[in-house]
C-alpha cells in the first residue's frame, strides 16, 4: 500500500518590536538574565496588561500579505498552564476571535511547481520565559527576560505534502516576514519556530490519519531531516500493521531522531477564557487600509516583475528577491544601467562572491547600487571592457573608492576609435610577414595570435569586438589585395 505525507505547520514568529506585547519592559534579544523585566513580567498583583499597537500592526501586515481576512472583532484570552517560565499561570493569547483567518501562501518547489497552503489563523500571543537546567550546581534558573515578548503564531491547513514543501512554506514565512520588517525571521535565535504535525494516510483516502506533533526543531538545516525522520517512523509503523499514537514529539538534533515527549494535550486542558484586563481589540476597516496603503511590494510580485518584465530567468529572480535589501539593490543598480542582466549577473556573481568571502551583507557593500550601475553603464557604452570593470570592481570594493574615480585615477580607457586601434592593427601585421604568410595559406588559429599582439600592444585596452571587426576587414583586405 502507497501512503501519502499530511503535513500542517504552527509556526510561532518572534516580532522585532522595541517593547513587549502588554507592557513597556524592552523585548531585545540578548540581555543579561532577567534584565527585560518589569511588575507585569513577573505577573504582580495590581499589574495590568495594555495591548503594544505596534503588534496588532504587525499581525495586520502579515495578515494582509497572507491574504487573510482581518478580523474586525478580537479578543484575548488566557491559556493555562504551570510551569515556572509563566509566573501568572496562564499565557495571554488568542483562541476562538484571533485577528486572521482564511488565508493562503504560495510556494515553490525548484522555482518552477507552485503549490498554494491555506492560512487556517494567525493570532497574537505572548512568549514565556525560558527555564535553564544547571548541571554543575543541580539547580533550575529561570530567565524571565523572553516573557511577554510578541509572537504571531501562524497556523497553516494540513496542505503541505512532504518535508520539502514544508520547508519551502518555512523559507517563504520567513521571507514575508523579513520584507515586512516585522522580524528578523533567525531560527537559530528562536524568533521563527516551527512546530510540525504530521500523519500519513493510505494514498486515494481522503480521511486524515492520526498525527503527531513534532517540536524543537530550531534550525532551517533540521526541518527536513526532522520531518522525513517522522515520516519514515510512521510510514514503517503502518506498513508493520501498526498504529501510530497521537503525542507531542521532541526532535534531537545531535541523532537526527524524534522521541515521545508527552501525549497530546486537548485544548479543554487549557481552559481558555476571555482574559477580563484586555478589552476586546476592534480593527476598524479605515485601520486595516491605513496599514494596507503603506504595504511594501512582497516578493512573490517583485519575482514575477523581474521575470516578465525585465526578462531575468526564475532562478536569478528567485535568489534576487530571496532578501529584500538585495531586490532594492538590484533595482537601484537596474535603474542607473538599464541593463537588467548584467545588474543580475554582476550581483549575483560578483558581489555576492565578494560579500560571501568576507561574510558580509548587502547593506555593507562597499560599492553602491549606484556606483556599480555607472560601472555598468560604462561597460555597455563601450568606454572599459568587462575585464577592465573587474579590476575596478576588486578595486572599489577593497578600497571603497567609487569605480569612476579609479577609471579616472588609473587613466583606464577603452581603445575604440577605428582612427587610434586601426594603426596599431596594420603595424602588428607588418611586423609578422612569416605568420601573416602562414594564416593565408590555411592555418586559421594565427588570427587569435593578432589578436594577441594588438592586446599586448594595447595593454588590454583594445575593445574586443572592434578589434575583431578591424582585423578581419584588414585581413580580407590585404588577402584580396
Ligand atoms: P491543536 O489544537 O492540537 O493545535 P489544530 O487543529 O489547531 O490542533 O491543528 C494544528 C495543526 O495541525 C494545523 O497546522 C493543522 O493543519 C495540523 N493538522 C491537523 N490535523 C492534521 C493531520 N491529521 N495531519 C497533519 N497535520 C494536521
Ligand atoms: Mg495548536
Amino acid at each position: 500500500m502507497e501512503f501519502e505525507t499530511v503535513i500542517g505547520l504552527e509556526v510561532h514568529i518572534q516580532l522585532s518590536t522595541k517593547t513587549k506585547i502588554f507592557s513597556g519592559a524592552s523585548a531585545a534579544f540578548g540581555a543579561d538574565p532577567n534584565e527585560n523585566i518589569d511588575p507585569l513580567t513577573f505577573g504582580l498583583p495590581g499589574t495590568l496588561p495594555v495591548l503594544n499597537r505596534q503588534v496588532a500592526v504587525s499581525a495586520i501586515k502579515l495578515g494582509l500579505a497572507l491574504n487573510c481576512e482581518i478580523r474586525r472583532f478580537n479578543q484575548f484570552a488566557r491559556k493555562h498552564y504551570f510551569y515556572p517560565d509563566l509566573p501568572k499561570g496562564y499565557q495571554i493569547s488568542q483562541y476562538e476571535e484571533p485577528i486572521c483567518e482564511h488565508g493562503r501562501l504560495v510556494i515553490r518547489l525548484d522555482d518552477e511547481i507552485e503549490r498554494v497552503v491555506g492560512i487556517t489563523r494567525i493570532h497574537m500571543e505572548e512568549d514565556a520565559g525560558k527555564n535553564i537546567h544547571d548541571a554543575r550546581t543541580k539547580s533550575s534558573l529561570i530567565d524571565l527576560n523572553r516573557a511577554g515578548v510578541p509572537l504571531l503564531e501562524v497556523v497553516s491547513e494540513p496542505d503541505i505534502r512532504s518535508a520539502a514543501e514544508a520547508a519551502s512554506y518555512l523559507k517563504t514565512l520567513r521571507q514575508i516576514a523579513r520584507y515586512l520588517e516585522i522580524s528578523d525571521g533567525n531560527m537559530e535565535e528562536g524568533s521563527l519556530r516551527c512546530d510540525a504535525n504530521i500523519s500519513l494516510r493510505p494514498t486515494g483516502q481522503l480521511k486524515f490519519g492520526t498525527r503527531t506533533e513534532v517540536k524543537n526543531i530550531n534550525s532551517f538545516k533540521f526541518v527536513e531531516r526532522a520531518l522525513n525522520y517522522e515520516i519514515a517512523r510512521q510510514l514503517s509503523i503502518l506498513k508493520g500493521g501498526g498504529q501510530v499514537i497521537q503525542e507531542t514529539r521532541l526532535f534531537d538534533s545531535t541523532s537526527g531522531t524524534t522521541h515521545p515527549m508527552r501525549s497530546k494535550e486537548e485544548s479543554a486542558d487549557y481552559r481558555y477564557f476571555p482574559d477580563p484586563d484586555l478589552p476586546p481589540l476592534i480593527v476598524e476597516e479605515s485601520w486595516v487600509e491605513k496599514v494596507r496603503s503603506k504595504m511594501p511590494k512582497l516578493p512573490e510580485e517583485l519575482r514575477q516583475m523581474l521575470i516578465e518584465d525585465l526578462g531575468l530567468t526564475p532562478y536569478d529572480a528567485s535568489v534576487l528577491t530571496a532578501e529584500k535589501e538585495n531586490v532594492d539593490f538590484f533595482l537601484e543598480c537596474y535603474q542607473v544601467s538599464k541593463n537588467a542582466k548584467a545588474a543580475s549577473n554582476w550581483i549575483t556573481s560578483e558581489l555576492f562572491g565578494l560579500l560571501n568571502k568576507d561574510e558580509r551583507g548587502i547593506a555593507d557593500s562597499p560599492i553602491s547600487a549606484r556606483n556599480l550601475g555607472e560601472l555598468l553603464t560604462r561597460i555597455d557604452g563601450g568606454e572599459i571592457s568587462g575585464k577592465m570593470a573587474k579590476e575596478v570592481f576588486e578595486e572599489a570594493f577593497k578600497t571603497g573608492q567609487s569605480p569612476s574615480d579609479i577609471i579616472q585615477a588609473k587613466g583606464l580607457k577603452q581603445i575604440s576609435d577605428e582612427s587610434e586601434l586601426l594603426p596599431i592593427i596594420e603595424q602588428i601585421l607588418e611586423t609578422s610577414p612569416n605568420q601573416l604568410a602562414e594564416y593565408f595559406s590555411g592555418k586559421e588559429k594565427l588570427r587569435d595570435y593578432f589578436v594577441g599582439q594588438v592586446m599586448k600592444a594595447t595593454k588590454g585596452s583594445a575593445d574586443p569586438k572592434k578589434l575583431n571587426l578591424l582585423l578581419d576587414k584588414e585581413l580580407g583586405r590585404r588577402k584580396d589585395g
